[in-house]
């Protein structure tokens, strides 16, 4: 028996006991992480800063986003009625969601905490039932070990069972031995284009294929209307310096695609966001890779001659630091020239103007899915330009009026997803308490007596959750 055969065996004989463990104590269990985890803060802290480069501020936030996204999970499955009970009397027919199985999910190297080992991924599919197998990001090792062991004695505190979660060190051997094993279930991965669809690719062969939930490539395009620029293009390019330079550019919601129409006012836009980049210092980028893949996509997006860098050359200085860069170019030329449509992840945004409405619907038109896409605008001009947000809405899974794409709220509403290549799935979220849904399927219970049904499902609704009865929806 291999390691990975070892390790997968326990997560199915976990997940026999874990599935059946009441909702009030996996919450327990939930919160139990997050204190274990604000009891270690200040280690998990210092370590992430010298295993990414991201500085302190940065990393005790997400510290917080962690644990609230923890608490939150933990609110829900006390509160019930996610798992979506739906009863038909006559004939006797009732539905719920039940979870899938153990799932695998990969650290993300951006979030060291929020997308890591107790990460979004895995607090909604411990939440779900599910057992989880953390595969941890080889940029981080101590800090996702710290975290595990956060988790570890999470768990015996609450008495869960011993494999509940276990946390997986290797190269792309063990990931791929992790994802096509029988065991595995689901999976959820944030990273690179390339390793989430080699992720599915494996799911894909398979004899009993799984979902790959992976969140991958985004360039967020920001449209900018005439009046928005008129009246406010100062307050915006200050807005827009501060949302391309967050966390060194490294963000999936960083707005890589800045789109408007030629105009003086959108002329005076992009010098006023330039020199506001260059007024920036450098910053250090998450690890070597993500710093040489940063230089490379940029040179190759400013080799192209129908690109020009504003404001000035950028130098790049000690490893992994860089400044932030800003490239021009013309609607024609992006609808010419597909490359330039592509992420190129760190601080740089290519600003696209276009000659008229016409051109910039049909660049809108010719992008791939995204996670987000913005348009900012007066609330006058909004009716005249409907049909932006109407082909805005078919690119993404979030749209955002008048604000930077940055800042991803965790909360029920919250659609952290989109098309392809955004992610593998766009009816799915991995950021919110909507997240859970990655990692359930709807089971349906005929003609069974109330003794033998779930709580959920029971006549006289023991845990007071909304349900559809008869389709009325009532508790
Ligand atoms: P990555 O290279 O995709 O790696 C993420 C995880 O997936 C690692 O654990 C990696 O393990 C594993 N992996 C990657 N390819 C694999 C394969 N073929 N088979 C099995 N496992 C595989 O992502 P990264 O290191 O975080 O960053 C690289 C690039 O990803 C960035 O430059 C950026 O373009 C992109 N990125 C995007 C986002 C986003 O939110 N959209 C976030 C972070 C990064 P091993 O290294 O051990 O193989």
């Amino acid at each position: 028996m291999t390691q990975i055969d070892q390790i997968m065996q326990q997560a199915a004989t976990a997940y026999e006991q874990y599935k059946n463990i009441p909702p009030a104590q996996r919450a327990a269990f939930l919160e139990a992480i997050g204190a274990e985890i604000t009891a270690r803060r200040e280690g998990l802290v210092k370590t992430a800063g010298e295993e990414t480069n991201l500085p302190m501020a940065r990393l005790n936030g997400e510290i917080v986003r962690t644990t609230t996204q923890l608490q939150k999970f933990a609110d829900l499955i006390k509160e019930g009625s996610w798992v979506e009970a739906v009863i038909d009397t006559t004939p006797n027919i009732r539905r719920m969601l039940v979870p899938v199985g153990p799932v695998v999910v990969f650290g993300a190297s951006n979030f060291p905490f929020a997308f890591s080992t107790a990460g979004g991924d895995t607090a909604s599919a411990l939440a779900a039932g599910a057992t989880v197998v953390v595969k941890a990001h080889p940029a981080h090792p101590r800090t996702s070990q710290l975290m595990f062991e956060a988790i570890q004695a999470a768990i015996v505190q609450s008495d869960m069972p011993a494999h509940t979660v276990q946390h997986v060190t290797g190269d792309y051997h063990t990931g791929k031995a992790l994802v096509i094993h029988p065991n595995t279930t689901g999976v959820g991965f944030t990273g690179s284009l390339q390793g989430g669809k080699a992720l599915c690719a494996y799911a894909a062969e398979r004899e009993v294929p799984i979902p790959v939930f992976a969140e991958m490539s985004s360039v967020n395009p920001v449209v900018f209307l005439p009046q928005a620029l008129e009246t406010r293009g100062a307050a915006l390019a200050e807005t827009f310096a501060a949302s391309i330079t967050l966390g060194a550019g490294q963000f999936c919601t960083n707005p890589g695609l800045l789109i408007g129409l030629e105009s003086p006012a959108f002329t005076a836009f992009q010098q006023q966001l330039g020199a506001a980049l260059e007024k920036t210092s450098p910053q250090k980028m998450l690890h070597p890779g993500i710093h040489t893949a940063f230089l490379e996509g940029r040179t190759r997006m400013l080799a192209n001659q129908e690109v020009s860098l504003s404001p000035a050359p950028v130098l790049d200085f000690d490893a992994n630091a860089v400044r932030p860069s800003l490239a021009l170019t013309s609607g024609a030329a992006i609808l010419a020239n597909p490359a330039l449509k592509e992420e190129v992840f760190g601080p740089h945004a290519l600003v696209v103007a276009c000659k008229d409405k016409a051109e910039l619907l049909t660049v809108l038109k010719g992008l791939k899915g995204q996670l987000t896409t913005s348009v900012m605008a007066t609330e006058e001009e909004l009716g005249q330009w409907r049909e932006v947000i109407d082909v805005q809405l078919t690119l993404a899974g979030r749209i955002i009026l008048n604000g930077a794409p940055t800042g991803v709220e965790v909360c029920a509403a919250m659609v952290h997803g989109g098309p392809f290549p955004a992610t593998t799935d766009a009816r799915f979220t991995s950021v919110g308490t909507a997240a859970i849904r990655r990692w359930v399927r709807p089971v349906c219970f005929q003609q069974f007596p109330d003794a033998l049904l779930p709580d959920e499902l029971k006549d006289g609704n023991p845990r007071g959750i909304w349900r559809l009865t008869d389709n009325q929806y009532g508790r």
